[in-house]
């Protein structure tokens, strides 16, 4: 099989990359060409999972493929951006047919599940390395950006944390759990859905927002500095699901909620008249903390008194 029949078999003929509303051009010519409305802007963001770096070489390429998906899609969840188009550069040591077949599977389940159309990409040979590059749309001047919390702000987060990290166990197969817990845990770290309708509410409303990639005290510590702002996070409000208290019990679920990483939630500052409607729309969304004059993150325990802070994210240098 060459390099084009891959492309032909794998990528091309998928339905997620059949051309829809936005992609005027999708795979087969030297560019892709995307398409905006009048007045909106185009969101980009990219990312590289390398094998033995960010997944086990032989982690299953269906869970890979959906999640290496799902990781780049959340930074335009983040943005508050609409999702409009990805491209795929994959680099195999070998064409493995099952491999590819699996992998093509798994992208087009989150693919279709975010509404992302595939537009291009490269395929090379070298050792296993994926980079994805998402495309969305937003109003300009509408992003969520990192930089506008303000003193006064709640801090807030989209869903649970802790699942990513606390989930790690269970993928690198060092321990082992009943299905109830398994299953979800599992389905968190292979399969986490990029929070596309939270970010299109938060439009408009919230005043910074990220995606928690690196652990949620050091995503917060970047909202914090690049806003000029301090944040309170009250350790005791931290949303954490029933499988993670169950698999690691409340210190060590704790640890993984503020430093595990992997979450893919949204963590936002949102001004306090918002509150209700936060509630009401988006159960699952929890108030963590507030925004205040200063600099830099305090953990709180329930009393208000101040925790020492964990070591913080993964940094590659
Ligand atoms: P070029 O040599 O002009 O850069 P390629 O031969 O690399 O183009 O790719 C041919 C077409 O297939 C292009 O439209 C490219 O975007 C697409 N393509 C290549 N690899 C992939 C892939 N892994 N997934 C999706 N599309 C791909
Ligand atoms: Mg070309």
């Amino acid at each position: 099989m060459g390099e084009f029949e891959l492309i032909r078999r794998f990528f091309a003929t998928a339905s997620c990359a059949r051309e829809s509303e936005g992609v005027a051009l999708g795979i087969g010519d030297d560019c892709a060409l995307l398409q905006l409305a009048d007045g909106e802007q185009l969101a980009v963001s990219t990312d590289t999972l390398v094998a033995g770096v960010h997944f086990p070489e032989t982690c299953d390429p269906f869970l890979l493929g959906q999640r290496a998906l799902a990781v780049a899609a959340s930074d335009l969840a983040a943005m508050g951006a609409d999702p409009l188009a990805f491209t795929l550069a994959l680099t195999l040591p070998d064409a493995d047919e099952a491999w590819l077949a699996a992998f093509a599977r798994g992208l087009e389940r989150m693919a279709r599940g975010c509404r992302l159309t595939l537009a291009g990409g490269d395929t090379t040979r070298g050792p296993l390395c994926l980079t994805l590059t998402v495309f969305g749309r937003l109003p300009a001047g509408q992003a969520l950006t990192r930089s506008g919390a303000r003193p006064g702000d709640l801090l807030c987060v989209g869903g649970s944390l802790g699942d990513g990290g606390g989930a790690l166990a269970l993928v690198l197969g060092q321990r082992q759990a009943p299905p109830r817990v398994a299953d979800y845990l599992l389905e968190r770290y292979w399969a986490p859905q990029p929070q596309f309708a939270l970010g299109r509410w938060l439009r408009g409303r919230a005043t910074a927002a990220l995606d928690i990639s690196d652990g949620l005290l050091a995503d917060v510590g970047h909202l914090a500095r690049a806003s000029g702002v301090a944040v309170q996070v009250e350790r005791e409000r931290l949303p954490l699901a029933p499988a993670l208290l169950e698999l690691h019990g409340r210190e060590a679920a704790f640890g993984h909620a503020l430093s595990g990483g992997d979450d893919y939630r949204l963590a936002f500052a949102l001004p306090e008249t918002y509150r209700d409607e936060l509630q009401r729309l988006w159960p699952e969304a929890a108030v963590i903390g507030r925004v205040s004059a200063g600099s830099g993150v305090r953990l709180l325990d329930a009393a208000g008194d101040e925790l020492p802070l964990p070591a913080t994210g993964y940094q590659h240098f």
